[in-house]
């Protein structure tokens, strides 16, 4: 069955860089209006820096528009959200639309409030997973719901999904949390078929066997729980050939691992594909290969890669914190919205040479501002700066290691002032040559730290990461210091 979609195939990823951006620019002189006339938070913000809509002309004066911070989000959700007045409207909606809705309120009033409504009532929510503070929730209308579903299809065939593919999603909570969403949205965009059955293990692997899976969605270290499961209840899923992941960084060693396991489960030539995205952006990104950058959607959103003390736009590719600015969707909106991630790799704007899509490309790998929000990557520990990025890699390469996790502790609990200590518990396959993969693991992580770990075996770890939607790999208890 070949199905001709449109979204297969959209002509703006493939537009020359200029057009592209005169399409971009368009979209965002239209967006600012609308903030600046209709969002609470915007219209205050616009107000207090003596900036007008007209004065955002070309990408270079998208600088004028301070940072949106993500306290500012959760001190006021709702002044995010888009919200005309009636007699807003003639200001807002571009002349065409307002003609062909005056007509259709000549003939019908109610139609014409119902098309209002659609574009601009918030009608779905996802919150953030809340790794810092309390959830936030994120507000989409049925004018976003459109949009995201087309942008969900166009993320699963950058990725190498297939139309009539079954695919499955094991991402938790479908319904108000983004990766869930989106997966499921993605695989029904695409006239593929989604099962989704979070959270219980067992069914889904018995589902996955009787539909025969072709694409999984989830979050890596619970797809490797998953497989385990699979395989230790005899289940063989020779069909399965594409991986979406998202919400955890997937290191060469978890990555091999994932193919072994896949290889045992009868699927050759597995491919990995990573997303990037977050709630605020109210969509994921992927990459259509290993290494190829995550392509973004340039007619909903401009991303930029800034610097992270002074942000002002880096070069071509190069290291910096990643903004976004929403160009389309109703409800809630964000200009130049500091997501905390540093995109190691930068930003780049020429073709994609494995695709040819025009789209500008986000490369990993994906840390965290430290300042932004305490997340782990790079942090001192005993005084000595210490890369976690590098010590989950030298784990997940020791074959032995079914799973792990890395505290940073105080010897002394009790006392803030006692040394640092770094522990790493582990879960292994063979609990016979534990004292060996434990002296490996210390050796390993003193190459490339400087710092001699303990090692600690934990019975059951693997379970305890599955409850939890984004799974605690590296944990800080050192208090926070004042
Ligand atoms: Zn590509």
């Amino acid at each position: 069955m070949t199905i001709n979609l449109k979204i297969t195939n959209p002509k703006v990823e493939f537009l020359p860089r200029r057009e592209l951006e005169k399409l971009q620019l368009k979209k965002l002189r239209y967006m600012l209006n609308l903030a600046y006339h209709t969002s609470p938070y915007y219209h205050r913000v616009f107000k207090k820096h003596g900036l007008k809509p007209s004065d955002i002309q070309g990408f270079k004066d998208l600088t004028k528009i301070p940072i949106t911070k993500r306290e500012e989000l959760m001190n006021s959700p709702k002044d995010f959200i888009l919200q005309p007045r009636k007699e807003q409207l003639t200001k807002i909606l571009p002349k065409k639309k307002l003609i062909s809705l005056l007509v259709k309120k000549a003939v019908n009033k109610k139609k014409a409030e119902v098309e209002v409504l659609k574009e601009f009532y918030p009608v779905r929510v996802t919150f953030t997973s809340g790794r810092s503070g309390n959830p936030v929730p994120v507000f989409y209308t049925h004018y976003d719901l459109d949009l995201f579903s087309d942008i969900a299809g166009r993320g699963a065939i950058i990725s190498g999904s297939k139309t009539g593919m079954v695919g499955l999603n094991l991402f938790p909570r479908v319904i108000d949390h983004l990766a869930g969403f989106q997966a499921v949205f993605a695989f029904q965009s695409i006239f593929a078929i989604p099962v989704s059955i979070s959270m219980m293990t067992e069914r889904s692997i018995r589902a996955a066997e009787a539909l025969e899976v072709q694409g999984i969605a989830g979050i890596p270290s619970y797809i490797m729980y998953w497989f385990r499961r699979a395989l230790e209840m005899g289940v063989k899923l020779p069909k399965i050939q594409v991986l979406f992941v998202a919400g955890e960084r997937v290191s060469k060693g978890w990555r091999e691992k994932l193919m072994k396991y896949a290889e045992e489960l009868g699927a050759e030539d597995l491919k990995i594909r990573e997303g990037y995205g977050l709630t605020e952006a109210k969509h994921a990104m992927l990459e259509c290969e290993l290494d190829s950058g995550f392509h973004t959607f340039p007619d909903i959103a401009i991303w930029e890669v800034v610097d992270e003390k002074t942000f002002e736009p880096v070069g071509e590719g190069e290291r910096g914190a990643i903004l976004f600015t929403h160009i389309d969707y109703r409800g809630t909106i964000f200009l130049r919205y500091l997501t905390g991630d540093i995109a190691e790799g930068g930003i780049t704007h020429e073709k994609c040479p494995y695709c040819g899509r025009t789209v500008p490309r986000i490369h990993r790998p994906i840390g965290r501002m430290m300042d932004y929000l305490r997340e782990l990557h790079i942090t001192k520990v005993k005084g000595t700066t210490v890369n976690l990025n590098a010590i989950t890699d030298v784990i997940e390469e020791n074959g032995n290691v079914k799973d792990y996790q890395i505290v940073i502790a105080k010897e002394d609990p009790s006392d803030p002032y006692s040394r640092d200590v770094l522990i790493v518990r582990i879960e292994c396959h063979s609990q016979d040559e534990y004292e060996k993969t434990a002296r490996e693991i210390v050796e390993a992580v003193r190459s490339v730290s400087e710092v001699t770990p303990i090692v600690k075996h934990v019975e059951g770890l693997s379970e305890m990461f599955v409850s939890d939607i984004k799974a605690h790999r590296v944990v800080d208890e050192r208090p926070v210091e004042a």
